[in-house]
């Protein structure tokens, strides 16, 4: 990997900021004072040093965020504010978001710059479970459980595939895990059967728990938890 973009990566400043600190003949790679930009790196093997401080190296980011309400999923947004704009301390990063929730959704969104875990997750042909409380504006229909089971036609031309449908004792609540992403699936399938979604939480992504983890906070996964998610 280039010296800039090693250190423009670890959070050492934007890649003309990077460029600057390599001219001045701040950086040190194996004991060496290096002022050429293109310079090739070892990231794992590597010791790299700007002004005496050793840098860490990090090739992917992959935190977990409880999405608040009110916040949208994307990277930009004209209007709202958006999920991105709350992963502070990673701005250098060019962070995707892994499968998105709507703006009144809260809950366990992934949120990475390792493209193969994006597609791995989101892919419908990797068919990874994604589990959501929700709470509809009736009782749910104990024959809900058995339509979710069996998959049901949407629209026309549009089928969701078989899904877990558990109601809770909870006042209309329920837990329901799915296979797919379609847009607003969840409520749409409520719709279908005459409900609508007051309330939408996603809790679990294959593996990975939303837990403990309060609205508005992120955090780094653990390795295990990246394995995990790796794994699926
Ligand atoms: N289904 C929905 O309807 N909305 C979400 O945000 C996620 C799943």
């Amino acid at each position: 990997m280039r010296l800039d973009k090693f250190l423009a990566n670890a959070g050492v400043g934007t890649r003309s900021e990077v460029k600057t600190i390599i001219r001045k003949g701040l950086v040190v790679l194996n004991g060496e004072v290096v002022t050429d930009n293109d310079m090739d790196v070892h990231p794992e093997t590597d010791e790299v040093l700007v002004d005496d401080a050793p840098i860490a190296y990090q090739e992917f980011v992959y935190v977990i965020l409880n999405k608040p309400k009110g916040y949208v999923s994307a990277k930009e947004d004209r209007d709202d504010p958006t999920v991105i704009s709350l992963i502070l301390g990673y701005e250098h990063r060019d962070l995707h978001i892994v499968g998105r929730l709507d703006k009144d959704t809260t809950g366990l969104l992934v949120i990475t710059d390792d493209g193969k875990l994006t597609h791995k997750l989101t892919s419908p042909k990797h068919d990874v479970a994604k589990t959501y409380l929700l709470e509809v504006n009736a009782p749910i229909d104990e024959a809900l459980v058995t339509a979710f089971t069996k998959g049901f036609a949407l629209g026309e031309s549009d089928k969701v595939l078989p899904s877990k449908l558990v109601i809770l004792p909870t006042k209309n609540q329920a837990l329901l895990t799915i296979h797919e992403g379609k847009f607003h699936q969840v409520k749409r399938m409520f719709a279908k059967f005459g409900y609508t979604v007051s309330e939408l939480q996603r809790v679990a992504i294959g593996t990975l728990e939303l837990g403990d983890l309060k609205v508005g906070e992120f955090r780094d996964l653990t390795k295990d938890e990246v394995t995990k998610l790796k794994s699926l």
